[in-house]
């Protein structure tokens, strides 16, 4: 295998030369390395170095983080070799196992670091990890059943699988994550609360719950960020997070319905014209703002490659409301015959008018608001 030196952090990695025949796609290398995935990575070290400090030290005990699916190893070499947390590396491609000794070897770090040559979803079963992480080849819902049972703290998750997360491909979305998503407006937000509520119910299977630190759909992605806690009752609480959303097509209308075992209402409560249902799905809140204002404040110390794009991305995050689900202002135009204004514009009317409001990382033409469609249109035809 042919293989190259990058950077990414303070961390030199050799990753593999993909094959030419290929337009020098990452999939087409012997072992994955994909350059456009390093702002999730290094949000990832950010992230894992503030829940790391916030957790009590036991002299006796080691906290452990596994990347459960590493390829050339860099997201778990990164967080060994810059945080200094006991790491695990598997992959169960013999290549890629070699590629990561090779690198533990070359950075020093085997006091930190393991390689290990198994499949993940072994691997979680026979052991418990302090930290897991899942950065898989699209779909991570092969490996959430052994991940849920293995994780003691932090799981963290990325699913590159979008299409069927938010409703492009409906039947893959189902069979894969056992719910209904929409391919509408707010697909995006659809896709992170679909995975979520995946989650959650393979959480509760071995009574644990989980609290979203951060949450957030970046091109071509989602990633996820969950603290966990043991506890039956706490698990039950949990799941009152989970539900539906009731769509109405024809006004836009949308309401949240909590809760596994509710009546859910056939017909719109605005229009009376027949609701679309979606889920189930987490209903609950995506981030925990002052998280995400403490990964914002590692990153502006870290050396990193997109401190300021992850930065701008995080700041988002932090102010948006978590109110299930975004409002697009173009669809909402279109529909009025309006031209759209500035996003700010809208949202600094929708606050005059007494609503809650705020921008959205989902899209920049988008806004979150405690606002009924009604109130939304009222004021967007005023402006
Ligand atoms: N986390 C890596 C990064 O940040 O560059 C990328 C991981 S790549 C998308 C997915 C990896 O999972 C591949 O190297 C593949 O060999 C490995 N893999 C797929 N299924 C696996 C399984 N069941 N057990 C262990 N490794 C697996």
């Amino acid at each position: 295998m042919k293989v190259r030196t990058i950077k990414e952090g303070d961390t030199e990695v050799l990753v593999p030369v993909p094959e030419e025949g290929a337009n020098f796609a990452p999939s087409a290398a012997p072992v994955f390395y994909n350059p456009a995935m390093e702002m999730n990575r290094d949000i990832s070290i950010a992230a894992t170095s503030v829940f790391l400090k916030g957790i009590e030290p036991d002299p006796e005990k080691v906290i452990t983080y596994v990347d459960a699916l590493s390829a050339s190893g860099i997201r778990g070499l990164r967080l060994a070799n810059e945080i200094g947390v006991h790491t695990t590396l598997n992959d169960w491609s013999e290549d890629a196992c070699e590629l990561i000794q090779q690198n533990i070897d070359r950075l020093d770090i085997g006091d930190k670091a393991v390689a290990s040559h198994k499949n993940a979803n072994v691997l979680l079963h026979e052991k418990h990890f302090n930290i897991v992480d899942l950065d898989p080849f699209g779909t991570p819902a092969p490996f959430l059943a052994a991940a849920a049972r293995s994780v003691v703290n932090l799981l963290a998750v990325t699913a590159t699988d979008t299409a069927p997360l938010c409703g492009a491909h409906l039947n893959s979305g189902i069979r894969k994550y056992a719910a209904i998503p929409f391919n509408n407006e707010y697909h995006s937000e659809m896709g992170v609360r679909i995975l979520l509520g995946k989650i959650a119910r393979e959480l509760s299977l071995h009574d644990k719950t989980m609290r979203p630190l951060l949450s957030h759909a970046t091109r071509h992605y989602v990633r996820t960020y969950l603290e966990i806690k043991k506890g039956a009752k706490r698990a039950d609480q949990m799941l009152n997070d989970i539900g539906f959303i009731a769509h109405c097509p024809s006004c836009g209308h949308r309401e949240a319905i909590n809760g596994l075992a509710v009546p859910i209402e056939k017909n719109c409560s605005n229009c009376s014209e027949e609701n679309m249902i979606a889920g189930p799905l987490w209903l609950g809140k995506l981030h925990d703002p002052e998280f995400c204002s403490d990964i914002i404040a590692d990153l502006e110390e870290r050396n990193c490659g997109t401190g300021q794009k992850a930065i701008k991305m995080l700041e988002f995050c932090r102010d948006e409301l978590d109110i299930p689900m975004f409002y697009d202002q173009h669809l909402i135009c279109k529909k009025l015959g309006l031209s759209a204004s500035e996003i700010d514009r809208v949202i600094q009317e929708l606050r005059d008018n007494g609503f809650l409001a705020s921008r959205t990382h989902f899209s920049g033409t988008s806004f979150k608001t405690d606002a009924k469609i009604t109130d939304i249109e009222k004021i967007i035809s005023n402006i």
